[in-house]
């Protein structure tokens, strides 16, 4: 079999109106397809097929024999997973990584969309790049990633940084091999951003950063729009992997010797809704949980579509981590409302209760925005009454960043700046003092810590994470960097604990 038909096939060709402007500016179809957020918008009822079949075109399968790639990521964990990819498909083209961009004949940067800062760095390291590219004509230089399916980005790159090889979107990754070759044998610059969401393709190679901790995506996109967030329109429609597809790739990282694995989505709660049979996260955790892995986590979750048969799974323990991720974003109906969360802070509250109920060990962490459009003060009381409600153990906090093409990016705002940065401030000595207090509880504690290498800072010491994920470092042998060892905590600081190798 090579592809299944899970959802329907949507292809989206230019109106008539883009293509005389794309003859008008002479590029061609196979050099140019620009984002549009409009388009990316729209939410389709057909059917995505599932491939199985992909491979390397034939003539681009040594083209980087004796050439390196240099990848730098920006954002979250889908954009390294993504990289992943990027990296497994130039590695099959011939071409070696390195860490140098100096280097390399390939160099992308893999961007995130989520907020103003994040672009800027990027724009900020295409100005670095420009006399490499001056010095080096034939390196190639890409754009990918959540950046790249924004039409207003895409017109700036092609504007002021004209030197520019490729730019493409999320949903063209595995078109890389064509797109490079394009880029190597064309002047033009390659654009290529499809608005739609493409088909699931299977089969992708991937290097994976590390050999103990691997990424599994389980869906892609998000149907949610939440009013702030670009991500429905860069990423698309929520598409679900087939089960057995994930089953396999989990089983496959547990005979390499994985020892963790974390599943990806946008929205990993809404997984299997998508599907033609009555198939959710909690049936896809009930089966992995059989698997020979030490570590099952997932991430991100949305409070709405966290179901109680989910719940109920997690119960089981076993190797399913009683860490969860749950954004809550703000602790004001109101707020919550403006935002489009589609949950209040009541309903939050029932659920941190249900998962308290059923699994009393649990560790709870969240993504808070503050400063949101309009936002009292009496609002971000109720942000922080229900951090210390919940008891958060460790919080993402950030200030609310305008997304272009977002509906909150267009409300007025009369919250100043300076309020917005001492509510952070506020958050964060919260969130910092919680997250200490959550540390003391593990003095004298023997914990089970998966050692991932030597400690950043001291070489003599080792380094590792929890089942909860908090960072712990110890003195031991470095033949245990790999393994899951028990560690006597004996100090706990902000972000991180001390301990002792119980040998025994
Ligand atoms: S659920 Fe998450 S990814 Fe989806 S729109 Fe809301 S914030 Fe963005």
């Amino acid at each position: 079999m090579n592809e299944i038909q899970r959802t329907k096939s949507s292809g989206v060709k230019p109106t008539p109106k883009e293509h005389l402007e794309r003859m008008r500016k002479g590029m061609t179809e196979a050099t140019y397809q620009p984002p549009d957020l409009r388009k990316a918008k729209k939410r389709l009822k057909q059917d995505v097929m599932v491939h199985y079949d992909f491979q390397i075109p034939l003539d681009m399968q040594k083209i980087g024999i004796n050439k390196h790639y240099y990848i730098r990521t920006y954002g979250c964990q889908m954009n390294e997973h993504d990289t992943e990819v990027m990296a497994g498909l130039l590695t099959s083209m011939g071409f070696t990584q390195t860490d140098k961009m100096s280097q390399a004949d390939v160099i992308l940067l893999n961007t995130c969309a989520i907020r103003e800062n994040a672009e800027n760095k990027v724009f900020g390291e295409l100005g670095h790049l420009k006399p490499l590219k001056k010095e080096n004509p034939d390196v190639i230089v890409g754009i990918c990633g959540c950046m790249s399916q924004e039409e207003a980005v895409v017109h700036r790159i092609m504007r002021k940084h004209p030197f520019v090889d490729m730019i493409f979107g999320t949903h063209n990754i595995h078109r890389l091999p064509h797109l490079l070759k394009e880029a190597m044998f064309q002047k033009a610059m390659v654009v290529e951003v499809w608005s739609k969401e493409g088909d699931i393709i299977e089969n992708l190679p991937k290097v994976r950063k590390g050999h103990l901790k691997a990424w599994v995506n389980i869906m892609y996109g998000c149907d949610k729009f939440c009013t702030y967030c670009i991500v429905p329109y860069t990423r698309g429609k929520e598409r679900s992997r087939m089960p057995e597809d994930i089953i396999q790739e989990v089983k496959q990282l547990a005979q390499e010797g994985y020892k963790e694995v974390t599943l990806l989505g946008q929205n990993v709660n809404a997984y299997g809704k998508d599907l033609a049979f009555d198939y959710s996260l909690g049936h896809l955790m009930d089966e992995l949980r059989l698997i020979d892995i030490p570590r099952i986590r997932f991430t991100t979750s949305h409070p709405k579509d966290f179901d109680d048969h989910l719940i109920d799974i997690l119960a089981k323990g076993k190797n399913l981590l009683h860490h969860i991720h749950l954004p809550v974003q703000s602790g004001s109906s109101d707020i919550l409302r403006v935002m489009a969360r589609r949950h209040t802070r009541e309903d939050y509250l029932t659920l941190v209760k249900k998962i308290q109920a059923k699994i009393p060990n649990v560790t709870l962490t969240t993504d808070i925005i503050v400063g949101f459009p309009n936002e009292t003060d009496e609002q971000f009381e109720e942000t922080l009454s229900l951090v210390r409600t919940v008891g958060f153990e460790h919080a993402f906090t950030f200030i609310y960043s305008p997304r272009e093409g977002t509906p909150a990016a267009r409300w007025k705002d009369t919250t100043p700046m300076e309020v917005k940065k001492s509510r952070l401030q506020r958050l964060n000595t919260l969130v910092n003092q919680q997250s200490k207090q959550a540390m003391e509880k593990y003095i004298n504690q023997v914990v089970d810590v998966l050692v991932e290498g030597e400690s950043r800072k001291n070489e003599a010491v080792l380094a590792g994470y929890t089942e909860q994920n908090k960072l712990v470092n110890f003195k031991a042998p470095k033949h245990l960097i790999g393994q899951i060892v028990p560690v006597k905590i004996t100090e706990a600081k902000t972000w991180s604990l001390y301990g002792e190798w119980v040998t025994e």
